[in-house]
């Protein structure tokens, strides 16, 4: 499975705010084999979210967006990816009803446009918040609030599903430079992908589709290169 993970915030572009969210999200799919091949920040901009959840919809098996989603002025990521679709923002009886069952509050009371989604949008309830989320075909919006994605996350992982990989871990003193020789024969003598991490020492990352295959690259290597 592929997927691309689209993070909306004009406070993300600024630096105001780290982008936790995306990190989460990325090593929360790659644990299951999803194999996520795009990151991208947008504006709160509507005709932005449009534009980037249009082109990854036709691209990838899913898209996750999330941020600017509630009932402020700069939330417009429910109009961005009705828009995508060509689908108005509607009114919808599922998020009221949650909330109704759910709340300490009437829906009445809520802030207008809170239980607002892409018409024919699947409601994905707010496990640890109000503003409720949607699934619109294989695009799924959640809020950006980072304890109320991750809860909203684990309600739709069992949708997300790839390829186990399994991961080894190489350390060594050696430059990135004096490595190469030993990469190459690793990858020769194994079916692995070979991930390097330079840092204060170079971290290499050995990945293959068994166990037995990455352990047995990662020993070899082990073998090879200066601890
Ligand atoms: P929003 O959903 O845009 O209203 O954002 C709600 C809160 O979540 C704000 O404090 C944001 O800064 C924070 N937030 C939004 N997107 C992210 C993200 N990608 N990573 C970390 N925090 C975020
Ligand atoms: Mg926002």
């Amino acid at each position: 499975m592929r997927v691309a993970v689209v993070t909306v915030g004009d406070e993300l572009l600024s630096g105001d705010t780290v982008d936790t969210n995306a990190a989460w999200l990325c090593d929360r799919l790659d644990e299951r084999g999803v194999s996520v091949e795009r990151v991208t920040t947008v504006p709160d901009r509507v005709a932005d979210i449009a534009r980037v959840v249009n082109e990854y919809r036709a691209e990838y098996d899913a898209v996750i967006v999330t941020g600017g989603v509630g009932p402020t002025h700069d939330d417009v990521t429910m109009d961005g990816v009705a828009a995508a679709f060509g689908r108005e923002v509607v009114p919808n009886a599922d998020a009221e009803a949650w909330l109704d069952d759910h709340g300490d509050y009437a829906v009445a009371d809520l802030t207008a446009g809170t239980t607002h989604l892409p018409a024919g949008a699947r409601m994905l309830p707010n496990p640890e918040g109000v503003a409720p989320g949607a699934v619109v075909e294989s695009v799924y919006v959640m809020p950006g609030v980072p304890t109320e994605m991750k809860g909203m996350f684990e309600t739709v992982i069992g949708e997300f599903e790839g390829d186990p990989t399994y991961v080894e871990e190489v350390r060594t003193s050696e430059p990135e430079s004096a490595l190469l020789d030993r990469i190459e024969a690793v990858r020769e003598a194994f079916d692995v992908t070979i991930g390097s991490y330079p840092g204060e020492e170079v971290r290499l990352k050995v990945m293959a589709a068994d166990a037995e295959t990455a352990a047995a690259a990662a020993a070899w290597l082990r073998d090879r290169v200066d601890a």
